[in-house]
């Protein structure tokens, strides 16, 4: 394959889409920019090999081969989320990592055709000098010639906070309709407007803040500093500084300053988030704009400080805010609300499905990012979402709701986000403070479990396969399961079934593959509370199990020599109790020896 160099594509072609993205084992795809997500959505969950055009795998491979430390390029086709093959160039390089015998592979690409969406080279320019305005704590503002749009703002976090946006005519009428102001502010006004309007090249002059409404506070005088920009030599803007003269400071919004940085992550504090929320809503109320809350909560948190201690619990919650930050961007904002607890607000989406890309590519960067933690430790988060203007039009009633899905998303076993539906959730009561005390179920003492359990064991060695719907019923409801399947044969068909499925499993295809056999213990259980895990090892089943809604299951297998004969599953939909010890023995044996009943033949 031929080498060619990047940079003469990306000069050509201002429009290339732009994204990175990291391959592990069987070229899975580990982790993701928003942009890789963007591209390949839902086809993330294939192995790169599988997205390749079959023309193109050998070359792939082989390119792969020669990486050893440098870097390597290639030109290839591969599928977008919409199943097109589109036409990549493919930077890759090793990252030094080694897992499972696979050196760990950061990929860039671009996607030649791709014109619809612009991430050109400039906009690591742009970031820099939206990062010097970031650090600035003065207005700024702008003039557009062929709109004749002005607008004051502020610069924080890469976006700017608009104090006054209106047509210049407008804020002219705006000035003449004023009474009270003095001829000598008016004459300083109109000679502003006139220099913008006439494009000087460059100006620095004071007008009164009486004559520019924008809600600061500030009453005294404004130094402006301003030049024009060309294009071609075309006048396209006027941009500059606003600030009050002589040190004047300017009363702003608490979240603009910095004491409203939470010390921890430096991101907003909670009253800071609460305030920018409350002033966002106003905002989106005035412009029609949609507004959606979300609430995250990292998933047994706990756990994370008492497995590694608090310093390493420290750096996943600085970590997490980071990774939520970097995915947002400029969409919305985020605060810590308190402990593993943060709160975004989301402005800048244009549809539901972006804001379902955004917590898809958060939750799959985090697992990624903590990959290495003790005991293979996966840190997932929990979210709750409600909407302005569908759910609430306060900040109270969007925080109620937003906080029940996320009581919701817990009580469906976590790891998972829950936008707020006032069909589904609005009947349900509860909060998250009541799911933590209530001991879930009424759940039978274990004494009585083990009487029940030794009663199913004696009929299922009585009589056999007809015994299995009456073992499955009653492991049912003594152990709060959702759903008892049982599959069969060369195929593994569905043989029998109790309990709600939503797209049963009709063949559990899975277990013809050994690697899927090896997750099974010596005694032939295989108990997954994390289904999300299976994504990255066994793309397929991980599909099945989340169509069937499967938020946990355990499964036993009948072995003969090697091959399977039957497997009994315990699924739990949209939820991943955890099970006791005891509990779980029980179901062991039982689960067991159905198991080894339905592999007989039939
Ligand atoms: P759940 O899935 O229900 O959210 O379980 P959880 O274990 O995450 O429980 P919860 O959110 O209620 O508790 C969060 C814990 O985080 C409580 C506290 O011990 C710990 N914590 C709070 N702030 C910090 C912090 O700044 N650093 C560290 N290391 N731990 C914190
Ligand atoms: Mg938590």
């Amino acid at each position: 394959m031929n080498k060619v160099n990047i940079t003469e594509y990306k000069g050509n072609a201002k429009s290339v889409c732009y994204g990175k993205a990291t391959l592990y084992k069987d070229f899975q795809f580990a982790d993701g920019d928003e942009f890789f997500y963007k591209f390949i959505g839902e086809n993330s969950c294939h192995s790169m090999i599988e997205l390749l055009h079959p023309d193109d795998v050998a070359g792939f491979r082989k390119t792969v081969d020669m990486i050893k430390g440098g870097v390597q390029y290639a030109i290839v086709r591969m599928k977008n989320a919409k199943d097109e093959y589109r036409l990549l160039y493919l930077t890759l390089k090793e990252n030094g990592e080694v897992i499972d015998d696979f050196a760990i592979i950061e990929m860039e690409f671009c996607d030649f055709m791709e014109t619809k969406e612009r991430y050109s080279d400039y906009k690591s320019i742009i970031r820099k000098y939206h990062e010097f305005m970031t650090l600035s704590t003065q207005m700024f503002f702008e003039y557009q010639f062929d709109t004749d749009e002005f607008m004051i703002y502020y610069y924080m976090d890469e976006k700017n906070y608009p104090v006054l946006q209106r047509k210049l005519e407008d804020v002219e009428n705006a000035v003449d309709a004023k009474r009270n102001i003095s001829d000598k502010s008016k004459a300083e006004f109109d000679t502003f407007v006139n220099t913008i309007r006439n494009g000087v090249d460059r100006f620095d002059m004071t007008v009164n803040s009486e004559v520019i409404e924008n809600n600061s506070g500030y009453i005294g005088r404004y130094n402006i500093k301003g030049s024009t920009m060309y294009d071609n030599g075309e006048k396209t803007m006027v941009v500059g500084l606003i600030a009050p003269v002589s040190g004047d400071s300017m009363q702003k919004s608490y979240y603009l300053t910095e004491g409203a940085l939470d010390p921890g992550t430096g991101i907003l504090n909670k009253r800071a988030i609460n305030e920018y929320a409350l002033d966002r809503l106003q905002k989106c109320k005035k412009e029609n704009n949609r507004m959606y809350m979300a609430i995250m909560d990292i998933d047994d948190f706990k756990l994370v400080n008492d497995k590694c201690g608090h310093l390493v619990g420290d750096e996943v919650i600085f970590k997490a805010a980071e990774i939520f930050k970097n995915v947002i961007g400029s969409r919305g904002m985020l605060g810590r609300f308190g402990g593993d607890e943060f709160m975004i607000i989301i402005d800048g989406v244009e549809t539901e499905e972006e804001l379902k890309r955004i917590l898809k590519t958060i939750s799959k960067n985090l697992t990624w990012a903590f990959r290495s933690l003790k005991d293979r430790m996966l840190v997932t988060t929990s979210c709750g979402i409600s909407c302005f203007p569908e759910d609430g039009h306060t900040y109270e009633e969007l925080f109620m709701k937003a906080d029940r899905a996320l009581y919701i998303a817990k009580d469906k076993g976590k790891n998972r986000y829950v936008i707020y539906d006032d069909k589904k959730h609005g009947k349900m009561t509860g909060s998250r403070s009541l799911i933590r005390n209530s001991g879930l179920r009424a759940i039978a003492s274990s004494e009585k479990k083990t009487e029940i359990m030794s009663e199913i064991m004696l009929d299922l060695h009585r009589n056999g396969k007809s015994a299995l719907l009456n073992a499955m019923e009653k492991m049912m409801s003594y152990f709060d399961i959702d759903g008892v399947a049982i599959y069969q044969g060369s195929r593994m068909k569905r043989v029998m079934s109790k309990g709600k499925y939503v797209n049963a499993i009709q063949e559990l295809q899975c277990m013809n593959d050994r690697g899927y056999r090896t997750l099974f213990d010596e005694q032939g259980v295989y108990a997954e509370s994390t289904i999300e895990r299976l994504d990255t090892i066994y793309p397929m089943a991980y599909k099945m199990y989340e169509s069937q809604e499967n938020g946990e299951f355990i499964q036993f297998a009948a072995f003969d020599g090697g091959m399977p004969m039957a497997v009994v599953a315990f699924d739990f939909f949209n939820r991943a109790p955890k099970i006791g010890a005891n509990d779980m023995n029980l179901m062991r044996i039982v689960g067991r020896m159905m198991a080894e009943i339905a592999g007989e033949n039939w």
